[in-house]
């Protein structure tokens, strides 16, 4: 299996290929230095952009909160059915779609790698089920482990190590890849009805603090040597002032980053921005964090940009959802899953006349435009918290032009009009930038070696989009820009060409990939552990792991661990 993808204008951040007008190669699913251009089957990219694969690094598709979600909104599923064709099955869903509905969609945008962030560990083989169904994309999901019960007593009890080959053997048992921490402390609270609201609350019955929590779990990273940084949705999200919390959690691992590598991942960044008092007087937060990320390099961010839909929300914040359904008084499901998290799903839409949900669009391009390093900040929805991944192109033509931002502005709500900082923002970003916001940022970010990029070796994971940027003025025709990530010319996987022109010519079935993570002394599974998952869930030890059986196509990465 050959392939030549020719004359395109490459962009290639993670090898500093800028725009450069070249022939990528491929052979046997990866990239490599050249091919028999006679024997190659050849893709004719002239006047095209080629770019690898879109990653996305936070994004909501699988597991029991989403099935739970579309359980709850029969009404986002008939507004947007997804026929069959003689390549696709059919299915449905605007912001929830079904499985292999969501993974056709990534793939017509040229995307190939998404994250699942959060996934209960109890729940590990429902979301493996549902990953195992969604196609055309390697995938990944992160196990909830912030108000573990088993996590809160070790880290209380000051055992760091043994945390460690706890987690370990947490990231075996549920296959899964990164650690991510919801509201530290607040979910265990949330279980007797209560919330924390500062670092330095007591979460009750554990003698512990969220910002124990977060620096033992960083902490717990390190010594594991996971590829990528904890994974934090901060206290108070979703809450006017909370940006003061976003500062600290940022600065409370400070002192724990080696040299200039990240230390902590904070998610949607933009519902975790808010100034102000109350709803009345909410503002935008976005100068205090992006100034802090600008002069620091152990963060990463990813931008949770809202778009003006009808959309579900949906978090492991079940006190959160709580307060949103107060709001709304919208349909509501809580959700606690035993001793390990909480959930909760609300239908919502962001109106463009509401000055909260115009306040709250600002903020997500402002956060990315004045992070000055794009290596630092990433396109998401927080899909489909924010709005549905499919949103995508349209949020790419604001980062590129100041005239498509100017546009959506003064549909806006005036008091938030006024109030916001997009009018004094020039900066618009090129492809260059784009090709790190949606891919090589957050592949380098999760520590995916042979993603996000187009060096020899890599996985051939390449999207091709139908715009030329010799010719087209990205900043005035933000329309053309729109339409060519919408719909991509080319969506190349393993080096299988499996959409052309926006449509899926193929269906492939990804990987999912986790990490094997290998401690020199690992966890010791003993009668008093076993008597403890009878005590603590419905779910014997020997029926809890997610085995390796459980995942139609898996890829284990190996780690070496300093424990
Ligand atoms: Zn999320």
């Amino acid at each position: 299996m050959e392939l030549l993808v020719k004359n395109g204008f490459v962009y290639d951040p993670l090898n500093g290929i800028d725009g450069q007008k070249m022939d990528i190669a491929v052979k046997d699913g990866q990239i490599v230095e050249s091919v028999n251009e006679h024997k190659a089957k050849k893709i004719d990219a002239s006047g095209m952009v080629v770019m690898p694969g879109g990653v996305d690094i936070h994004t909501h598709i699988a597991g029991s909160e989403v099935n739970t979600g579309r359980l709850l909104r029969p009404e986002d599923h008939f507004r947007d059915p997804e026929s069959k064709t003689s390549a696709t099955r059919s299915g449905v869903g605007r912001s929830i779609p079904s499985t292999f509905t969501t993974g056709y969609r990534y793939a017509r945008m040229g995307y190939t790698t998404i994250m699942n962030p959060s996934m209960s560990p109890l729940e590990a083989k429902h979301t493996h089920e549902e990953l195992n169904d969604t196609p055309m994309v390697d995938k990944a999901t992160y196990p909830l482990l912030g108000d573990w019960w088993f996590v809160l007593e070790q880290l209380a009890s000051g055992d760091i190590e043994e945390c460690a080959r706890h987690v370990a053997w947490m990231m075996n048992a549920t296959k899964g890849y990164a650690i991510k921490i919801v509201n530290p402390g607040g979910l265990e609270a949330w279980g007797f009805g209560h919330n924390v609201n500062s670092l330095d609350d007591q979460v009750p019955h554990f003698c512990i603090t969220p910002r124990e929590i977060i620096r033992g779990l960083c902490r717990v990273n390190k010594l594991l040597n996971l590829p990528h940084t904890i994974h934090v949705h901060t206290n108070n999200l979703g809450k006017p002032g909370n940006y003061v919390t976003a500062l600290e959690t940022m600065k409370c691992v400070e002192d724990l980053a080696a040299g200039t590598k990240p230390a902590i991942h904070i998610t949607h960044c933009q519902f975790s921005a808010f100034k102000g008092d109350d709803w009345k007087t909410l503002e935008s937060g976005t100068e205090p964090i992006t100034n802090y990320v600008n002069n620091h390099s152990h963060v990463t961010l990813d931008m949770g940009q809202i778009v003006f839909t009808d959309t579900t929300t949906m978090t492991a914040d079940g006190p959160f959802q709580y307060g949103l359904y107060g709001l709304t008084g919208h349909k509501w499901v809580n959700h606690d899953v035993e001793t390990e998290t909480s959930a909760g799903i609300v239908p919502f839409h962001y109106r463009r006349k509401s000055y909260v949900n115009a306040v709250q669009w600002s903020i997500g391009l402002e956060l990315a435009l004045l992070v000055k390093d794009s290596w630092k900040i990433f396109m998401t929805t927080d899909h489909p918290n924010g709005g549905p991944f499919t949103s995508y192109p349209r949020i790419i033509a604001w980062l590129m032009s100041k005239k498509a931002r100017q546009a959506a502005l003064k549909r806006l709500n005036s008091r938030a009009q006024s109030k916001s900082l997009l009018p004094s923002i020039d900066r618009e970003m090129n492809f260059y930038e784009i090709a790190i916001v949606t891919r090589a940022g957050q592949a380098k970010a999760l520590g995916l070696s042979r993603k996000g990029h187009l060096g020899i070796g890599a996985d051939a994971d390449i999207a091709i989009y139908n715009i030329n940027p010799e010719k087209t003025d990205s900043s005035q025709k933000f329309k053309t820009v729109r339409k060519a990530f919408r719909r991509a010319a080319f969506t190349i996987k393993d080096g299988r060409v499996v959409v052309e022109n926006g449509e899926v010519l193929k269906h492939v079935d990804g990987r999912t990939m986790w990490l094997d993570v290998q401690v020199s002394e690992p966890r010791r599974i003993t009668d008093d552990l076993k008597r403890r998952f009878k005590e603590y869930w419905t779910v014997e030890y020997e029926n809890y792991p997610a085995d390796e059986g459980c995942l139609t196509a898996s890829l284990p990465m190996t780690v070496k661990a300093r424990v």
